[in-house]
């Protein structure tokens, strides 16, 4: 245990815990309303003034913010402060549409960084590690999050990027790489070269952090053995502020959602309505603490369920489950009747890649 990069918030009991999410909510809400006039117009539309968010209870009474929003206010319609007081944009891949692009002051990034630094402590990383990022870089947050996680532990930090896979065994093999940060797939992929190549015992790896893909615990098992790891598992999305918004910690039972930074909601996809933990829904995310592109209630359209069960890693911070689909998906199924309580079965059956 005491692998934490912030020991008091991480292992904050969790009453005080949501005492503090209350308080960044309330001043959060009211930020938001004073800044982004987006906001304002939802919130009058819906009726809600800033003083009817006293605390986490209320949170409900926020309407919803979706991808399609963020995209019509494309580029600066969510802005929360002057441009100047911005430094950095990343974007999303616009796979599904028109690219979403997210802004940050320099404290978003800091708090951003902090959390990807949770993140790889989590996974036993320490400043003795040899960091080894192989997400891409540039638009995409995947490097530049770890990248960022890993200077903050004081990890020799290699920002490698995605591909030339023969160079990233190369550096591997001379600069003793122990900790490997990249996609499920391309960690797959590197398993095989190494083995392949016959590079395995110059490998010095004992842990891998992989996110920005589904993947499965068939997936985590094959490179576990390939590379001769222990694979973490790591959640983000760019909207909210990149990879870290949650992660796993040893125990590998759902990942941790950085609680004092964004608050966590599982709804009904098709109703909105708030379900309790343990139930199946759609993920929904407050920030509480971002200034730039400051996002209240967003429907990420993930589906999983949120759970409290304490965690033997001594983290307070809620869990949540791996994405178990899309609930853009959810059209699929609807009319089948299998919402929700048989979803799981369905999802894992039919939607996840082998
Ligand atoms: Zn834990």
């Amino acid at each position: 245990m005491g692998n934490y990069y912030q020991p008091e918030i991480e292992t904050m009991p969790v009453e005080k815990l949501q005492a503090l999410q209350s308080e960044r909510l309330v001043k959060q809400v009211k930020y938001v309303y004073d800044h982004v006039e987006f906001y304002r117009n939802k919130m009058k539309e819906a009726g809600v003034e800033p003083e009817d968010i006293k605390g986490i209870e209320d949170l409900h009474k926020l309407p919803f913010v979706t991808k399609d929003d963020l995209r019509d206010q494309y580029p600066y319609g969510f802005l929360g402060v002057p441009l100047s007081e911005c430094v950095r944009m990343q974007s999303t891949s616009g796979t599904t549409g028109r690219r979403v692009v997210a802004f940050y002051t320099q404290e978003d990034i800091n708090i951003w960084e902090d959390c990807c630094a949770r993140a790889i402590m989590a996974a036993g990383g320490t400043k003795d590690d040899v960091c080894h990022v192989a997400y891409g870089y540039g638009l995409f947050t995947g490097g530049a999050g770890l990248h960022g996680g890993s200077h903050r532990v004081g990890c020799m930090t290699l920002p490698m990027s995605s591909g030339n896979t023969e160079r990233q065994i190369q550096f591997m093999e001379d600069l003793g790489s122990t900790i490997l940060c990249c996609t499920p797939s391309y960690a797959a992929s590197l398993g095989e070269s190494i083995n392949e190549g016959g590079h395995r015992e110059n490998i010095k790896l004992k842990a891998g952090i992989f996110g920005a893909e589904p993947w499965t615990e068939e997936m985590r098992h094959n490179i576990e053995e390939s590379l001769g790891i222990k694979a973490y598992d790591i959640y983000g999305l760019t909207e909210i502020s990149g990879p870290g918004v949650s992660f796993e910690c040893e125990e590998q039972k759902g990942m941790h959602i950085q609680e004092d930074h964004f608050i966590p909601e599982i709804i009904n996809p098709d109703t909105g309505e708030v379900l309790p933990e343990g139930e199946i829904g759609e993920l929904v995310f407050t920030c509480i603490t971002k200034k730039a592109y400051p996002l209240l209630r967003y429907r990420t359209r993930d589906l999983c369920y949120l759970t409290r069960k304490k965690c033997s890693c001594g983290r307070t911070h809620i869990r949540m489950h791996k994405p178990m689909g899309r609930s853009d998906d959810m059209m699929v199924v609807k009319g089948v009747n299998v919402w929700p309580s048989q979803i799981e079965a369905v999802l894992l059956n039919q939607r996840l890649p082998a």
